[in-house]
């Protein structure tokens, strides 16, 4: 049995009920198999994919919190510090509650893929709690987050692990964090990212992922002879991620008609309306049903259905495995020409095969969504030098990022004889470097 194969069959065996961790590690480790092939006998002698495999660190642990009515709850948060290899842990809090230890795992190792691949020195790591803040009042949510940051704040710090958003954690859960960790450490430091401008922000984060998905979409899809002006965009989620991506795609002249979330989705024809779609969602923390309120001619629709709306380019932000082998044969049926991941493996593997089958130009998360980990770790830097850059300065630095980032996972595509296959060129290029930090540091 080749080493890669006994490795995946170790994961599966020694992390049980972790279907989406299982998921994440097969994809990587088949699509390095040419690069492990060439030098099987080392890898397997320094256990280099056991230890790439296996967290540095799990924390899992107890939040009690008190609810508006005097009843106390409890939930479980995790954080997983996967590899450090180049860098402090980063990578953001999911509060959902379909989080368990396997989902945080499966983000955990994707993450330090990702990281690598920013080019900045950030190693890998994911937390969160089962915890759902949809529903709950102002002072629930900061309830659970202090309770959440007073067991965390022990294992992080601006130096060695940085937490950041996720599903479930926005501006209003990171204030609430930062502010508990303060008090109980008495340090004004950079420990976490996505804070408020007013208190070691960074300009322009709020926006990097979605932007980012869609700088790196225009540059694929430019060196393939494609003008993204005037394409027809479907966009699932109406996140943090989605609003941005949107947004980015109207102001690059795109038209994206569809957004959704966890009950229904929206069809917009006319393309859809960012500032009401911000209004329902970042202010109002509103269900999507509300949409047809600001755009009469719009229509909405219970359950999921975005993938069935014909389009040039689609680009899922909503979660994981929310795009599967129908919707990819709907996809393509209907002309998709390119499909970019702006949430973490939102297409199932079945589906990402097919897409690549029919020619689709496929970007996974790991590359597509990175722009958000880039511009943490600008505010990372500006956090350091107690600085606050421009939004122009931010937005041009991550621009940048993404533009190499493309070029730098096409060229590794190439180099192994995989030319447009962007999951191999990714999982490649995120992975060398590690693994070079990884050999010249020694068996730790
Ligand atoms: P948000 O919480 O802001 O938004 C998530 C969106 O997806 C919401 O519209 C939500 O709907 C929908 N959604 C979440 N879970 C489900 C589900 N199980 N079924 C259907 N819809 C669902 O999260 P983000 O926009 O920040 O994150 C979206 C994705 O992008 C995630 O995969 C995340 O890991 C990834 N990502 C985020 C980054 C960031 O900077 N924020 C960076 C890189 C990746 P509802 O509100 O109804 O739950």
């Amino acid at each position: 049995m080749s080493y890669i194969d006994e490795v995946i069959e170790q994961v599966v065996s020694q992390n049980p009920n972790e279907p989406e961790f299982h998921q994440a590690v097969k994809e990587v480790l088949e699509s390095i198999r040419v690069v492990v092939d060439q030098n099987e006998a080392q890898f397997r002698r320094d256990a280099l994919l056991e230890r790439l495999c296996n967290p540095e660190r799990q924390i899992k642990f107890r939040v009690p919190w008190i609810d508006d009515k005097g009843q106390v709850h409890v939930n479980t948060g995790y954080r997983v510090q996967f590899n450090s290899a180049i860098g402090p842990y980063k990578g953001g809090l999911r509060l959902h509650p379909s989080v368990n230890l396997g989902i945080i795992k499966f983000l955990g190792f994707e993450q330090i893929f990702k990281n690598s691949l920013t080019g900045l020195p950030i190693g890998g790591g994911k937390g969160g709690s089962d915890f759902d803040p949809k529903g709950k009042s102002d002072r629930e949510v900061m309830a659970f987050c202090q309770s959440f940051m007073s067991e965390l704040c022990k294992y992080i710090g601006a130096n060695t692990d940085v937490p950041a958003g996720d599903i479930g954690t926005g501006a209003r859960e990171i204030g609430y964090m930062y502010g508990q960790y303060k008090k109980l450490r008495g340090l004004f430091e950079g420990v976490l990212t996505g804070k408020g401008i007013s208190y070691g922000g960074s300009l322009a984060r709020t926006e990097a992922t979605g932007y980012g998905l869609l700088y790196l979409t225009e540059e694929m899809l430019k060196c393939h002879g494609v003008d993204i002006k005037g394409k027809t965009v479907t966009v699932s989620g109406a996140g943090n991620v989605a609003i941005y991506a949107i947004e980015k795609a109207e102001q690059m002249g795109a038209r994206p008609v569809t957004c959704s979330d966890s009950t229904g989705w929206v069809y917009d024809p006319d393309g859809i309306d960012v500032a009401a779609l911000k209004e329902i969602k970042e202010v109002k923390r509103e269900r999507l049903t509300e949409y047809k309120k600001y755009r009469p001619k719009s229509e909405y629709h219970e359950g999921r259905g975005v993938w069935t709306v014909k389009s040039d380019i689609a680009l899922p932000c909503a979660t994981q495995n929310e795009l599967d082998i129908e919707d990819a044969k709907m996809l393509v049926a209907n002309g998709v020409l390119a499909v970019c991941e702006g949430a973490n493996m939102p297409t199932t593997a079945e589906a990402t095969k097919y897409l690549q089958d029919n020619g689709v130009y496929f970007v996974p998360g790991k590359a597509a969504n990175a722009g958000g980990v880039a511009t943490s770790a600008l505010e990372m830097s500006q956090d350091s030098e107690r600085l606050s850059w421009t939004f122009e300065r931010v937005d041009n630095e991550l621009k940048g990022i993404m533009v190499r980032l493309y070029h730098n996972i096409d060229e590794a595509a190439k180099k192994y004889g995989f030319e447009g296959n962007y999951v191999v060129g990714a999982n490649i290029a995120g992975f060398e470097k590690v693994v070079d930090a990884m050999n010249a540091q020694g068996i730790v």
